[in-house]
This record gives C-alpha cells, sequence and structure tokens, in this order.
C-alpha cells in the first residue's frame, strides 16, 4: 500500500527516488567526526547495511570538506553505493567553493536558510551554494529548523502580526515564520536556477503538534517532496513515541516523501536503531515491508516462564540475521509474518493470520506446541528442543514460499 502525496514531484538522489509516489524513503545521520574517515566510512557501512537509503554526513570544516571524496571512493570500494548528503551551515559557500571534489561527491547538500549567513551576507552566501549545486547538477533539501529559524524573517512576521486587528499568538507566527522560510528560500533557490525537481523542503521542530500543523500547511501551499522527521525527538522510548506519534498522523494523510528518525543514542549506542525505528514505523504502517514481522503475545497470567518471550527474540535474532541473504535470494521474505504466542487461548488464531505460527504451552496446558503454516496446522512440537526445531521450519518455509519468487 503506498499512500505517498500524489501531487509532489519526483526528486532522484543518486539513484534513489523521492516523492511523485515513490516508496517512502529511509534516511539516517552519522553522528562520527567526518574527517576521521574510518570511523565515517564505518559508520555509514552499518547504516547502510541496517537499510538506511540515503545517509547525512556533517561538513562544517576543511578537514570534514577534504574528507568527503575519500569516504565516497572507500565505500564505493566496498560496494556500498548508499548517497551520501552533505549538511552544511555557516560556511557551506565557502567549503562546497574551495572543495569541488566533496560538491561532486555528494548526493545532495542540506542547507539551512536560518545558518548560511547573517544580514547582508545572507543571499549572496545562499546563492552561491545553489550555483555550485546547479553546476554539480545536485538536488539541494532546504531544511529549516525551528531552533535557528532565520531571526530578520521571523521579526519581520512579529512586527506584522501585531499590526493585525486580532494578533495571532507568537506559536502560530512561529510555525508561519517557518513555512515561510521554507517556501521562500526554494523560490530563491528557483530564480537562481536550480530545477524544480531538485528541491525537496523540511521544517525541524521538536513538538509533535507544531511538526503536524507545519507539516499540513507545506503539503497544502507545494509540490516539493518533503522530509519527516522531529529534532532533539529525544533517548529511549520518548524519542521513538514522540517521533511515532508525529509522524504517523502526517504519513496516514499522505505526507512525507522520506524520513528520519533523531534518537539520542545511549552513550556508545548503536547508531543503527534510528534506522530500525524507521522501518518499524513504515513496517507496522503498512507503507513498507523491510523485514517479516515478529507478532509476539505480551504473556500474562496464563504463561508459566518467560520461555516464549525468549523464543519470540531469538526468532526475531534469527530473522535480521538472515535477511541479508534472504534478501537476495527470496524476493518478497520481506512480507512474511510470523506468530509467537505464549498459550492457546489467542495463538492458534493469531498464528492462522500469520505465514507462521507457533502456541507454546501456557500454565496447564499439555507441553505440547502446535505450529501453523498458512493457516493449516501441519506439526505439534515438543520437547526441549522447541526453539531449534521452529528456527528450522522457519528456514524451510522461506525456501520454499519465497523460492517461487526469486529473483534472477
Ligand atoms: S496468548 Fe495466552 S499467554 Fe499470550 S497474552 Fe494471550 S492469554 Fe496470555
Amino acid at each position: 500500500m503506498s499512500i505517498s502525496r500524489r501531487n509532489s514531484v519526483q526528486v532522484r538522489i543518486g539513484e534513489v527516488p523521492v516523492g511523485g509516489g515513490a516508496p517512502i524513503v529511509v534516511q539516517s545521520m552519522t553522528n562520527t567526526d567526518t574527517a576521521d574517515i574510518a570511523a565515517t566510512v564505518a559508520q555509514v557501512q552499518a547504516l547502510a547495511r541496517a537499510g538506511s537509503e540515503l545517509v547525512r554526513i556533517t561538513v562544517n570544516t576543511d578537514a570534514a570538506a577534504a574528507a568527503v571524496a575519500p569516504i565516497r571512493e572507500r565505500l564505493e570500494r566496498a560496494g556500498v553505493t548508499v548517497p551520501l548528503i552533505g549538511d552544511f551551515h555557516f560556511n557551506g559557500h565557502k567549503l562546497l567553493a574551495e572543495h569541488p571534489a566533496c560538491a561532486a561527491a555528494l548526493g545532495k547538500y542540506r542547507i539551512n536558510p536560518g545558518n548560511v549567513g547573517r544580514g547582508s551576507k545572507r543571499d549572496p552566501q545562499f546563492a552561491q551554494m545553489i550555483e555550485t549545486a546547479c553546476r554539480h547538477g545536485k538536488p539541494v533539501r532546504i531544511g529549516v529548523n525551528w531552533g535557528s529559524l532565520d531571526p530578520d524573517l521571523l521579526t519581520r512576521l512579529m512586527d506584522e502580526n501585531s499590526r493585525r486587528a486580532e494578533p495571532l499568538d507568537a506559536r502560530q507566527v512561529t510555525r508561519q515564520a517557518v513555512v515561510r522560510s521554507a517556501l521562500d528560500s526554494a523560490q530563491r533557490a528557483e530564480e537562481l536556477g536550480l530545477p524544480h525537481d531538485h528541491i525537496i523542503l523540511s521544517a525541524k521542530v521538536s513538538g509533535v503538534q507544531d511538526l503536524i500543523a507545519i507539516y499540513h500547511d507545506l503539503a497544502a501551499r507545494c509540490d516539493y517532496p518533503l522530509h519527516l522527521g522531529l529534532t532533539e525527538a529525544g533517548m529511549g522510548s520518548k524519542g521513538i513515541v514522540a517521533s511515532t506519534a508525529g509522524m504517523a498522523v502526517l504519513l496516514q494523510q499522505g505526507i512525507g516523501d522520506t524520513i528520519r528518525v533523531s534518537l539520542t543514542p545511549e552513550p556508545d549506542g548503536d547508531r543503527t536503531q534510528e534506522v530500525i525505528v524507521a522501518q518499524e514505523i513504515l513496517q507496522t504502517m503498512g507503507l513498507r515491508a523491510f523485514a517479516p514481522l515478529v507478532i509476539a503475545c505480551p504473556g500474562c497470567g496464563r504463561t508459566t516462564s518467560t520461555y516464549f518471550q525468549e523464543l519470540a527474540a531469538a526468532i526475531q535474532a534469527h530473522i535480521r540475521a538472515r535477511m541479508p541473504q534472504w534478501r537476495r535470494e527470496y524476493a518478497g521474505v520481506e512480507d512474511m509474518t510470523v506468530a509467537v504466542m505464549g498459550c492457546v487461548v489467542n495463538g492458534p488464531g493469531e498464528s492462522k493470520h500469520a505465514n507462521l505460527g507457533i502456541s507454546l504451552p501456557g500454565t496447564g496446558e499439555r507441553p505440547v506446541a502446535p505450529v501453523y503454516e498458512d493457516g493449516a496446522k501441519t506439526v505439534t512440537l515438543k520437547g526441549e528442543r522447541i526453539a531449534e526445531e521452529f528456527q528450522d521450519i522457519v528456514e524451510r518455509y522461506v525456501a520454499r514460499r519465497y523460492a517461487r519468487a526469486r529473483t534472477p
């Protein structure tokens, strides 16, 4: 199912189409020092392997800009073709001009119109970056950020508002300023020669209601593809819930052509989690499929142990580990669903709706585990090796069911 906004134009970032009805693209951002080539290459590889289809890197210094082309080359040698997006602030005009290899190696430039320069420097520096993008044939994301909104624009809109008979509150004016900044900057970029289908817009804010209101406004007023994301979403469950709450409302309405879940990682945490969360948002909404879904019941007083939770976790880990190979060999395997249930109350019913299902014995039940394949009971497992035997069943099912769709 795809409900992406049908009226958005399509922008191509390298080989990746964004907007115009293309599947919603998952992107992520590194947190390494870009000048550290080895660390950045390793993290881009990890993000791409996890499924990130675009990866943004910070380009903030001469050393970072000089590192971009070697990073691209090393990735190519490793067979990683994911487009790199350069994130520029304040000195982007200078870095792009002085490092043409960087400008050429990037797949897209992200420009924050609030951070391109102050006062009289703003317009020429913005123009210089757009002209570089035109020269290299690169698309641009005009990425407005609530926290670095153009102060001149905000002041002007606040002044205009104060002269109204019924002034809006400051928050509403700020939302309008975010939208105006994005649209005015896009219009200016087009006047400077950037093609209409080389522009993506984003407006990052940290409040869910602000995000929804601003993107409704943007979607109604332009046909540029929109990049969705909540900024400063936070750590752990707070970041995941806030991002999901905001993005799900918009995605359901067909708004959003590419998404990033900005999670603050735990110290030494795994950066790829933001990719997995983004994929899970899209997959649980039925918008895209990335990996087979494991449906596990939450457990309750009927379960005698945590055994079924361990089995669900083991199956999930097995599927994630096998997906790189399965994806190459078995087209359509990402649509598979596997139900792991804690007892026979809901187990068989849920199992029948999944491709594969197993119901483990609950309290007082016979120590057996019925297995369903495509809605029909095929075997009842018992004994100590239920987990291993079920894993074998999953392997055989994938080979049999998806072999027909094997890609050349
Ligand atoms: S399937 Fe059984 S164990 Fe799982 S939550 Fe439902 S009643 Fe409890």
